[in-house]
């Protein structure tokens, strides 16, 4: 963005300004950044979440099991889900630049309306451009890592054959309400909840999992070892929190 803002410096007319943003959103070099920069977020939290892994793979009584499977995931086996959230972490930052182009005609065909001169409007532009187009990358930034840490905390529970996650919140006063109420309770990666839903809430984003909405900064904690868990404790099931014991739980879900 600062680069754009760069290469708007001279311009006066706000159809050019337009022309050489639509430029910039299809060039080689913003191509290869998305690539780089989603490379380095994405290699980044999957080395990061590997770490947290091991950790419990340390104090967990199926350890041998875990770090086998981590040792397999680098010959390949996580490989695909790893290169899918890089694409699609790429593919969303080059639609910045396009969507900037998007607001700034809808700007300008308001402000000429109004019969503002060419050049004010293209004045306006270069001061709201910045403005507009941080708060759109910082919101992108802050959502896309909580989906890309959930989808890869998913497919290496997959690999791993864990079916289940703790849901947990960053527990401070930023969490909202229908977040607060998933803290702590088992969720099926298979089973996602509406957390607005089960608060009783009369808007719905729909079924999801920890971390997987906008300004969302919840995550999961893979169920590894059922012996960490404090029982009875409350499991999203059948569409509404219910509290089970390690009986009951196992019962309905292992068939012990
Ligand atoms: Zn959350």
């Amino acid at each position: 963005m600062r680069k754009l803002a760069k290469l708007l410096a001279g311009l006066d007319d706000p159809f050019q300004i337009v022309k050489r943003i639509r430029a910039f959103a299809y060039s080689k070099e913003m191509d290869d950044y998305a690539l780089a920069t989603a490379s380095r977020m994405v290699t980044h939290l999957f080395t990061d979440a590997g770490r947290t892994w091991r950790q419990a793979a340390r104090r967990n009584s199926q350890g041998r099991l875990i770090n086998e499977a981590l040792r397999k995931e680098l010959q390949g086996s996580i490989n695909g889900a790893v290169r899918h959230q890089i694409e699609r972490n790429a593919t969303i930052i080059k639609s910045l630049p396009l969507d900037v182009s998007k607001l700034v005609t809808e700007h300008i065909l308001a402000e000429s309306m109004k019969g503002v001169r060419a050049n004010d409007i293209a004045e306006q532009i270069k001061e709201l451009f910045p403005e507009k187009s941080n708060a759109r990358a910082e919101l992108i930034a802050r959502t896309e890592t909580s989906k890309t840490s959930t989808a890869l905390t998913r497919a290496r529970s997959e690999n791993l054959g864990v079916g289940w996650y703790v849901w947990r919140t960053s527990e401070d006063s930023r969490v909202r309400d229908s977040h607060a109420l998933m803290n702590g309770v088992l969720v099926r990666w298979s089973d996602p909840p509406s957390p607005e839903q089960l608060d009783g809430e009369k808007r719905s984003y729909g079924h999801y999992h920890a971390g997987e909405i906008f300004y969302c900064r919840c995550y999961g904690e893979p169920v590894i070892d059922r012996d960490l868990i404090a029982w009875p404790a409350k499991v999203y099931y059948g569409g509404r929190i219910q509290k089970m014991t390690r009986k009951q739980f196992e019962t309905l879900f292992f068939r012990v």
